[in-house]
């Protein structure tokens, strides 16, 4: 069964339909001088560490970003090859904080096939080694698994990851293993991996509009594997003005933050950090364990502004629907990453790498069972037409 936000949380407050939302009151510019740290650390899974509940993503292009990060307490980085230039620049920074930050890495996609072999693996890994300029990963994750356009659960059954898994455990060139995924067979896949003593931590896409990931979340936490949360920012740049969301004491992005926080439910959760004023402001609400009324009056609103334009991590609602098998939620995420993350650079190089039968130009002139299909009312043929115009510059 699954829960509603308001169904899950027992410290949520009822607030009545139609409530205004207050005026802006400033910048936030005063709060971030103080330089908030990390107020809270919590156990991660059974690997004896202990994190911040707030930790950081990718988004960085300088390496004073990243030492301000780890001064600020942060303790643990999610970085990937995939990411282009992310492992190097933590590299620069990354000897002087080495024994005091726990690294997430990843083997991507179009590696990990079925048949992907272990030294091919090693290969990676030893590539990433030297990208980010150290002897060892904390964690090395196979990468958005659950993942349809890339196969199905055999290629996370490929022995040779859990041989290359042994043996740099053995070499000590990595210390913990674990996955991620935020696609839409996310649940069936990363419950694969805990029912097998695969993973000792997860990575998976939850924020609060999701649902359904409560009892995986919850086993996973009864076995001690450690849980992450991403694609917990929906909003970083959206449309929405979140200055007219926000009051001295928390906004809108910090509410979202802080529900993630709340639920308790994770040991830490990452979140794209690209400047200073991001950093200040999410770590101004570290330590957080209940949401204060204000709190849910804002994710109210958000969910009310977005809902219906937002394909939730995960989710596979809409999986099978469309006759021209064009990837609806990996579309659909790239148009977030073009609108709300600001990267349209990547959301562009994303889009083109989709075999061009199956670009959402087979939407035209289409009945959309796919819109039907969505349990979240997203009118998908045309949010997917949209994306197909954001998106085509980089094509041919
Ligand atoms: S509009 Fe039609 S072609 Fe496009 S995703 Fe939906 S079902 Fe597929
Ligand atoms: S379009 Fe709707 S049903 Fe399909 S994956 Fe996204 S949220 Fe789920």
């Amino acid at each position: 069964m699954e829960l509603s936000r308001r169904q899950f949380f027992h410290t949520t407050t009822a607030l009545a339909a139609g409530t205004t939302i207050p005026p802006a009151a400033g910048d936030l510019s005063g709060e971030q001088a103080g330089a908030p740290k990390i107020k809270r650390y919590k156990p991660l899974g059974k690997t004896g560490w202990k994190v911040g509940d707030i930790s950081a993503g990718s988004g960085q292009s300088d390496p004073s970003i990243l030492n301000h990060i780890f001064e600020c307490g942060i303790n643990l980085i999610d970085t990937g090859y995939q990411y282009t230039g992310h492992e190097e620049l933590i590299g620069k920074v990354l000897p002087k904080w080495r024994e005091k930050v726990f690294v997430v890495d990843k083997w991507d996609p179009p590696l990990l096939t079925p048949t992907v072999t272990k030294s091919a693996l090693l290969e990676a890994l030893d590539v990433s080694l030297k990208r980010l300029n150290t002897t060892y990963i904390d964690c090395m994750m196979l990468h958005s698994i659950g993942h349809p356009r890339y196969g199905g659960i055999e290629r996370i059954q490929n022995p040779a990851i859990y041989e290359a898994w042994d043996e740099a455990k053995t070499l000590g060139k990595i210390r913990f293993t674990g996955a991620s995924s935020h696609s839409v067979n996310l649940i069936r896949e990363i419950e694969w991996g805990i029912d097998n003593n695969r993973f000792e931590v997860i990575l998976v896409g939850a924020n609060f509009l999701t649902q359904g990931l409560e009892p995986l979340l919850k086993k996973a936490r009864a076995r001690g594997v450690a849980t992450i949360a991403m694609k917990t920012m929906t909003i970083y740049q959206s449309r929405l003005n979140i200055r007219a969301l926000q009051n001295q004491n928390t906004n809108a992005r910090q509410a979202v933050i802080k529900w993630i926080l709340a639920s308790d439910l994770f040991d830490t959760m990452v979140v794209r950090m690209p400047n200073f004023d991001q950093v200040a402001e999410y770590l101004a609400v570290s330590g957080s364990t209940s949401l204060t009324p204000r709190d849910e009056e804002y994710l109210d609103v958000l969910e009310s502004a977005i809902s219906t334009k937002y394909c939730r991590p995960g989710c596979d609602s809409c999986y099978g629907s469309c006759p021209r098998e064009v990837p609806i939620w990996d579309i659909l995420r790239y148009k977030m990453y073009y609108e709300n993350y600001g990267d349209q650079k990547y959301a562009m190089e994303r889009y083109q790498r989709i075999p061009e039968p199956n670009t959402a130009a087979a939407c035209a002139g289409c009945s959309a069972p796919c819109s039907t299909a969505c349990r979240y009312h997203i009118p998908v043929r045309e949010r997917l037409l949209e994306a197909h115009s954001q998106l085509t510059f980089a094509r041919p």
